[in-house]
């Protein structure tokens, strides 16, 4: 092979963030950079990170997209981005801390009771706005794929919630001293719903610990009987003699 050929093959083309606007992001492998489409995820060749090559693409294969403004691209290339969470490598470990970030914001609203829509209407497009200043467009683009819609924040405490009563209960049942105390209160709602509130007091590694042990309606009355059934159902699902 001569000298001539051997740079000719090893000469590698660079992605340009400017390919965007022919609906092309990078896709780099051991061979270099290499574009890839939007629309349809074809991954071309190195040698294609050409504008004639990418426009010739874009016109061919999708002539309806091919006067779309970059924005267009740039919402298509976060879909795609979203799309490829769940494999392996990086995108799966941004995956990992977008889940951990929406349930750390879930657990803030939470403790602070604060209304469940504040994540999706101020944190998120503020963080947005901050990182895009204080960071770039690349990196507050990341924060897009962080859930934080009004469901997902409630969705998530009750995730928290549950695991948090799963986390007690089983420090119950598997206490080297297996007494507890309980107490219980009955109550009615705003809308005069009657309710039974219940607390635990357990011995954890030596020292006293409180928790909150249920709260759960009262189908109908708060007469002994329902109070009764309701603590003896309760106890029997959870294991606690
Ligand atoms: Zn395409």
């Amino acid at each position: 092979m001569t000298k001539k050929m051997a740079s000719k093959n090893t000469r590698k083309r660079a992605y340009s963030e400017a390919f965007l606007q022919y609906g092309f992001v990078n896709m780099p492998d051991c061979f270099g950079d290499r574009p890839k489409c939007v629309l349809c995820c074809k991954v071309l060749i190195n040698e294609s990170l050409k504008p004639g090559k990418l426009k010739e693409h874009l016109m061919k294969c999708h002539p309806g997209s091919a006067s779309q403004s970059i924005k267009f691209f740039q919402q298509k290339a976060i879909n795609l981005q979203a799309v490829k969470f769940g494999k392996t490598g990086l995108a799966s470990q941004q995956l990992a801390a977008a889940v951990e970030a929406s349930y750390e914001v879930a657990y803030r609203i939470a403790k602070t009771q604060k209304p469940h829509t504040v994540a999706e209407e101020l944190i998120l497009p503020f963080s947005i706005i901050m990182v895009e200043k204080l960071c770039g467009l690349h990196q507050a683009k990341i924060l897009s794929a962080i859930s934080l819609s009004n469901n997902t924040i409630r969705r998530k405490i009750d995730d928290l919630a549950a695991d948090i009563h799963e986390q007690f209960i089983s420090e119950v049942l598997s206490s080297s001293y297996p007494k507890f105390s309980m107490q219980f209160d009955k109550s009615t709602d705003i809308a005069s719903w009657p309710t039974l509130i219940g607390f635990i007091r357990y011995v954890r590694e030596g020292s006293i610990k409180e928790e909150m042990l249920l709260y759960e309606d009262l189908s109908t009355t708060t007469k002994c009987a329902d109070i009764f059934n309701t603590v003896d159902g309760f106890l029997r699902k959870e294991g606690l003699d």
